[in-house]
């Protein structure tokens, strides 16, 4: 009882469903889109590189061609220099272009000319010959003589250098094409030859531009993580002052929730590289290759420092060893390396390593002690304001129609986490698009709630008389423990529903307590019965969801008949069955010390101290019974409720004094 008590209202216990999100699926596609994005990109690039080349050569041999024939349109004859000047003196040349020592032109009568292996060309009135070298100035008096019409033009140095590129241009092609090739080469013989080298590699510059705008709803995590943000940007300031810097941070929530989300965020906020890699992508099958991973990514996120590691899916690796009979010999080397790469930080290296789980309570204590995953941060389930604030982000890209209100649709999601909700408005958007539709209507989205409860392992949505139910039971534990002396005060009330329990009343203990009075034990009692009592005076008949509650009453009174002596019948005497020191479990019943007619005296003082806190229960909550309704109305609009605002709540019912912190004195009735 030393940790946080808290209250469930449970599902029906034959309730098998998990709490698994269905398509949660952003997850791995994350986490490798960087690495293919890589190698395609580069692929990519070299491919349109091929290609643009390509075009630009067709099109210069193309143009170059209809250069040359551009004045006949039909074809062009190459004529020796010589033929040139008889053409000229047969006054059969009408004009002649003169571009560096090329001249073309036109002749007058079509000419057909015999080459030097004595094959015809022509007929053709256009011509092409190269002139000398050095300008021939006794050509120009010619021309005049015969009227031929003629002009110049500069040298075309634009050609000169298309012509050396795409002479060069094939080479080029091979070259690179090489170059790709042996590139490709060295890096699968790089994946043969050294399978320890970590995958992080590959993301080694993943810089995520996601920033805490995209992410809405887990405000208590993202204010926790604003520190480990600042830190990351500036770490001289921090260890300047030689203060400890966050070294390991447990995401901690469920499925969808946003927590690789998160971990990007940080790194897209502080501006650093981010290194991730997932807990069981560390468990190979290969001996040694786990641990040698972890060493790979965390000097590689060293030599980048500032910068996050991102283990998602810690317990993979960090599950408790030697805690199964065949205990995985590779993913405790791999842990053991993780903690020694925990501790093997310097000072100065500012490497923030974040870890996400939604098990946090299989994971080796070794990994949660100072100075490595010290800090613990939990992503919760959103509220309804936190779902519309998720909604809102997801539907920043898709065209709403004026209808769509995205206030009742976050109303009318509880439980849903980020993930479901992406899915949800992507769901919506799909059906518009089916439809033929411009924009997404209120109707697609409702259509696509039927649709992702229809396939949801559990049905998130209770009807309005379950919620009632849950929202009053939940509702009568805060009530008792706020009304009651000696108890660990209330932290939160919710009825967002979490794992197996519809409801949550939460409760932090004031200090760690090692020692339990009577009367402590007592208000537990009323406490924990408070959940049923209130159904009884509020709704007039009870319902399954106490059973988790029932168990832990049973359990305390019985301890507190065999084992703790506060039973008037029974006196100071212990009859609890020894445990057995090793196992953990009660030895054989054979091992009773105490007789059948004593066991039926237990029996008897367990229910009458059960009873005792029942009635109390059922008699504190009707005496404030305007403030159960009041609490229980509160949860139905806002799902959750905080310390303060049942503090608020109460005085504003009247169900306790003024007087600030003195109200757990001045509440007893
Ligand atoms: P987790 O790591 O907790 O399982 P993810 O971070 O992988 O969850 O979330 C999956 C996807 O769901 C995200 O990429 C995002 O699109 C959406 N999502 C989840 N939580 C949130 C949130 N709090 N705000 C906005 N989007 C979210
Ligand atoms: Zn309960
Ligand atoms: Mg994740």
């Amino acid at each position: 009882m030393d940790g946080q008590a808290l209250y469930m209202y449970q599902n029906t216990p034959n309730d098998q469903r998990g709490t698994q999100v269905p398509n949660n699926t952003g997850n791995n596609g994350n986490r490798r889109a960087p690495k293919d994005n890589g190698s395609s990109w580069l692929m990519r690039s070299v491919l349109i590189a091929v290609v643009v080349l390509l075009g630009w050569y067709l099109f210069q041999i193309f143009f170059t061609q209809s250069n040359t024939s551009a004045n006949s349109g039909s074809t062009v004859v190459e004529i020796p220099y010589s033929q040139f000047y008889q053409e000229v003196q047969n006054n059969n040349v009408a004009t002649a272009v003169f571009q560096g020592q090329d001249v073309t032109g036109n002749f007058k009568q079509p000419v057909t000319v015999i080459d030097a292996n004595g094959m015809k060309k022509g007929p053709a009135i256009a011509y092409h010959f190269t002139a000398l070298p050095n300008s021939d100035p006794a050509l120009t008096n010619l021309l005049i003589q015969h009227g031929v019409k003629f002009e110049a033009k500069p040298a075309n140095d634009n050609s000169v250098l298309v012509g050396v590129l795409i002479n060069l241009l094939p080479l080029l092609l091979l070259v690179g094409a090489f170059v790709f090739i042996a590139r490709r080469a060295t890096q699968s013989q790089q994946n043969i030859f050294s399978f320890g080298k970590s995958r992080a590699k590959l993301v080694l510059e993943d810089r995520p531009s996601t920033t805490f705008a995209d992410v809405a709803g887990v405000d208590e995590a993202k204010n926790d993580l604003v520190e480990i943000v600042e830190f990351l940007k500036t770490p001289q300031k921090f260890q300047r002052l030689g203060g400890k810097i966050p070294r390991g941070v447990l995401l901690v929530g469920p499925p969808g929730t946003g927590k690789t989300l998160l971990a990007r965020a940080v790194a897209g906020e502080a501006a650093v590289p981010f290194f991730s890699m997932s807990g069981s992508e560390f468990v190979e099958v290969l001996v040694g290759v786990g641990a040698s991973r972890v060493r790979d990514l965390f000097d590689q996120a060293k030599k980048a420092s500032p910068s996050i590691i991102f283990i998602d899916e810690v317990d993979a690796v960090g599950r408790q060893r030697g805690s199964s009979i065949n205990s995985n010999d590779e993913r405790e080397q791999t842990l053991n390396q993780l903690l020694v790469e925990m501790d093997g930080f310097d000072a100065r290296q500012a490497v923030v390593v974040i870890a996400a789980t939604n098990r946090p309570d299989g994971l080796d204590k070794a990994l949660l002690r100072p100075g490595r995953f010290d800090r613990r941060v939990t992503v919760d389930r959103p509220d309804w304001n936190g779902r519309l604030a998720i909604l809102k982000i997801h539907v920043r890209n898709v065209p709403l129609a004026r209808d769509v209100n995205l206030i009742s649709i976050a109303r009318s999601t509880p439980g849903m986490v980020g993930a479901d909700l992406a899915n949800l408005v992507n769901e919506a958007a799909l059906l518009a698009a089916r439809r033929n539709l411009d924009q997404v209507t209120q109707n697609c989205f409702d259509d696509a709630l039927d649709k992702v409860l229809l396939g949801a392992e559990r049905p998130l949505i209770l009807s309005e008389e379950d919620l009632n139910v849950v929202a009053y039971h939940e509702g009568g534990h805060a009530l008792t423990g706020l009304l009651q002396e000696n108890v660990d005060p209330v932290t939160k009330v919710t009825i967002i529903p979490r794992g197996q329990a519809l409801g949550v009343t939460q409760y932090t203990p004031l200090d760690d307590r090692y020692n339990y009075s009577r009367e402590f034990l007592e208000s537990q009692l009323v406490t924990a019965l408070g959940g049923r009592a209130a159904e009884e005076v509020a709704i007039g008949r009870v319902t399954t969801g106490a059973e988790n509650d029932l168990q832990r009453v049973t359990s305390i009174a019985r301890q507190m008949v065999t084992r703790w002596g506060m039973s008037q019948r029974l006196g100071n005497i212990s009859y609890s069955e020894r445990e057995d020191p090793f196992a953990g479990t009660a030895l054989a019943t054979g091992s009773r010390e105490y007789s059948d007619r004593t066991a039926s005296v237990i029996d008897e003082e367990v229910s009458s101290i059960v009873k005792r806190a029942h009635t109390r229960a059922l008699s504190l909550l009707a005496e404030q019974r305007a403030t159960l309704d009041r609490i229980a109305k509160e949860l139905r609009l806002h799902e959750t409720l905080d310390a303060r605002r049942l503090r608020e709540i109460m005085i504003e019912t009247g169900a306790i004094a003024f007087a600030p912190a003195s109200y757990r004195a001045s509440s007893m009735a």
